[in-house]
C-alpha cells in the first residue's frame, strides 16, 4: 500500500440509491476529477475553496455526458485522511457511478484497498488506532447503545483514558530511570512510594476500565439466548411471544444466513440472537444426528438458556435431564414454568431447587411474566449494575487483551514495588505496561495488525 498516491472507490453500497459517492484522496485528487468535471460555472475546481459544492457534468474522454453531478472538495488537513478529498455525488446507479470510477482510474487514481481511507486517516495522525475501530463499530452497530458507546470511542473517550494512564505511568517510568541511569549522581532519591501509589491508582482505573469493557463488549458483539426443552413444553410460543415483546427488532448482521430458529430483538440495548432449539429437534426426524448436535452445540455456546417446563404436566425424564445438567450449563440457566395459565402441577416447590436458581413463571400464551423474563435476561447478561453505554468506552476483544496484560504486569509490579526489588527491574515492568498501552492507541502497530484492523473495513470507508 503507497502512502502518497490518490486513491479512489465507490464509497456507497452497491444497488441503486438517490446519490452515489465517488471518493478521492490525494495530492491528485482535484487534478483528477478536473479532468472529467465540467463546472456548470465559470470556475476551476482547483479555485473553489475547501468545504464547498460545485455543480456540474462528467464527461468521458470523447466529451460525452456521463451524469450531472454536486463535487465537493476538502483540501488538507481538514478532511476525514488529513489528504485532499474530493467526493463526487453522482446519481445513486451503478452505471454512473462505475463510469466516473473508471475516469479517475484512468487519470492516474489507485482503486482503494478496504478500509485505506480510514487507514490513512490513522497514518496522519487524525485518529489513533482505536478511534479508527469505532468507525467501523459505528457503521456495524445494531442499537442505539451500541452506537453511542462506538460514537463516544470515535471521539476519543477511550483514547483520553489510555492516554493519561499511560502518561502518568511514563512519569513514573521516568522517575525510576533516572536511577537506573545516573545511579552515581547526586540524585535526590526516589520516593519509591508515592511511584508505587499511583502505579495502584493507574491499576485500578484499568480495572474499572476493563470491567465496562466486558460488559461493553455485549452491545457491539451482541449476546445469544437459546430456549432449550423438550417438545410441546412452549418453546417456539415463547420465542414467537418474545420477539412480539421486543419490538424493536435489531438489524441482520450483513452475510449472516436468516433462520426460522433464530431472530435478532434488542434487548434493553444490547443486540440479542434468540434461538428456538425447537425447530432443531423438527429435523431430528430426517437427519437425527445433525439435529442432536446442533441442539448441544447450541446449548455450549449460548450465554443464557431458557430451560422451559411445563407448569401443567408432570417432570418427565427429559426434563429430569435438564435438571441434572453440568453446573457450567446450570450457571448460564434460567428456568421458566411455562403454561402458568392453566392449573399448575409443576412448581417452584415440587422441584426442589436450591435457592439459588433463577425460575420464572411465564404464560406465552397470555403474555404473563414475559417482562420480568426479559429482565432476568438482561440482569444475567451484565449483572445488577446492568451495563451503560457512557461506561462502555472498550469494547473490543484486542483492547481487553491489552488492558488485561498491562494489569498483570501491573499486579507483579505492585509485589516488586513491595519487595523492595531494583529501579532495573521495576522500570522494564513499567515499560512493559506502558507497551500493552500503545497498543490500544496503535502507536507501534505491526503490519499484520494494521491488516487485520483495516480489513474489517469495507472499500470506501
Ligand atoms: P414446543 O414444542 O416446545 O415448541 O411447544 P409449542 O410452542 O409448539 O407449544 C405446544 C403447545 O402448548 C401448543 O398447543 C401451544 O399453544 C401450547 N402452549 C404454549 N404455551 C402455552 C401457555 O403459556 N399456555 C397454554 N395454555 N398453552 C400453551
Amino acid at each position: 500500500m503507497e502512502k502518497d498516491d490518490t486513491i479512489c472507490a465507490i464509497s456507497t453500497p452497491p444497488g441503486e440509491g438517490g446519490i452515489g459517492i465517488v471518493r478521492l484522496s490525494g495530492a491528485e485528487s482535484v487534478r483528477i476529477v478536473s479532468t472529467f468535471f465540467r463546472p456548470a460555472s465559470d470556475s476551476k475546481l482547483e479555485k473553489i475553496p475547501s468545504h464547498y459544492l460545485t455543480f456540474g457534468r462528467i464527461v468521458d474522454h470523447d466529451g460525452n455526458a456521463v451524469d450531472e453531478t454536486l463535487v465537493s472538495v476538502m483540501r488538507a488537513p481538514h478532511s476525514y485522511t488529513c489528504e485532499d478529498i474530493v467526493e463526487v455525488n453522482c446519481h445513486g446507479g451503478m452505471v454512473p457511478l462505475r463510469l466516473t470510477l473508471q475516469l479517475a482510474l484512468d487519470a492516474g487514481a489507485r482503486l482503494a484497498e478496504p478500509g485505506e481511507f480510514t487507514k490513512r486517516a490513522f497514518l496522519n495522525g487524525r485518529l489513533d488506532l482505536a478511534q479508527a475501530e469505532a468507525v467501523v463499530d459505528i457503521i456495524r452497530s445494531r442499537t442505539e447503545a451500541g452506537l453511542r458507546s462506538a460514537l463516544s470511542q470515535l471521539e476519543g473517550g477511550l483514547s483520553a483514558r489510555i492516554g493519561s494512564i499511560r502518561q502518568e505511568l511514563l512519569h513514573a517510568l521516568a522517575r525510576v530511570e533516572a536511577n537506573v541511569d545516573f545511579p552515581d549522581e547526586d540524585l535526590p532519591e526516589i520516593d519509591l512510594g508515592r511511584v508505587a501509589k499511583k502505579v495502584r491508582g493507574c491499576c485500578q482505573e484499568l480495572k474499572e476500565l476493563r470491567e465496562g469493557g466486558e460488559k461493553g463488549r455485549l452491545l457491539q458483539e451482541g449476546a445469544s439466548v437459546a430456549i432449550v426443552g423438550r417438545p410441546n413444553v412452549g418453546k417456539s410460543s415463547l420465542f414467537n411471544a418474545l420477539l412480539r415483546e421486543s419490538r424493536a427488532i435489531v438489524t441482520e448482521i450483513p452475510g449472516t444466513t436468516r433462520d426460522v430458529l433464530e431472530q435478532s430483538i434488542n434487548l434493553n440495548g444490547i443486540p440479542t440472537r434468540l434461538y428456538d432449539s425447537a425447530g432443531i429437534r423438527e429435523s431430528d426426524d430426517k437427519i437425527e444426528a445433525i439435529g442432536v448436535d446442533a441442539s448441544r452445540r447450541l446449548i455450549e455456546k449460548a450465554d443464557v438458556l431458557l430451560m422451559v417446563l411445563d407448569a401443567s404436566e408432570k417432570l418427565t425424564e427429559e426434563d429430569r435431564g435438564l435438571l441434572n445438567s453440568d453446573s457450567a450449563t446450570l450457571d448460564r440457566s434460567i428456568w421458566v414454568l411455562n403454561k402458568c395459565d392453566l392449573a399448575s402441577v409443576t412448581n417452584r416447590k415440587t422441584l426442589e431447587m436450591d435457592s439459588e436458581s433463577l425460575i420464572l413463571e411465564i404464560s406465552a400464551l397470555t403474555g404473563a411474566g414475559l417482562k420480568e423474563l426479559e429482565s432476568a435476561v438482561y440482569t444475567k447478561l451484565v449483572g445488577e449494575s446492568g451495563v451503560s453505554w457512557e461506561s462502555a468506552i472498550m469494547t473490543r476483544a484486542r483492547h481487553l487483551e491489552s488492558i488485561s496484560a498491562a494489569i498483570q504486569a501491573l499486579d507483579r509490579l505492585e509485589t516488586a514495588f513491595a519487595d523492595g526489588m531494583s529501579p532495573e527491574f521495576l522500570a522494564a515492568d513499567l515499560n512493559e505496561v506502558i507497551g500493552c498501552l500503545g497498543e490500544i492507541l496503535g502507536l507501534e502497530p505491526s503490519d499484520e495488525l494494521l491488516d487485520v484492523i483495516f480489513s474489517e473495513f469495507c472499500i470506501g470507508k
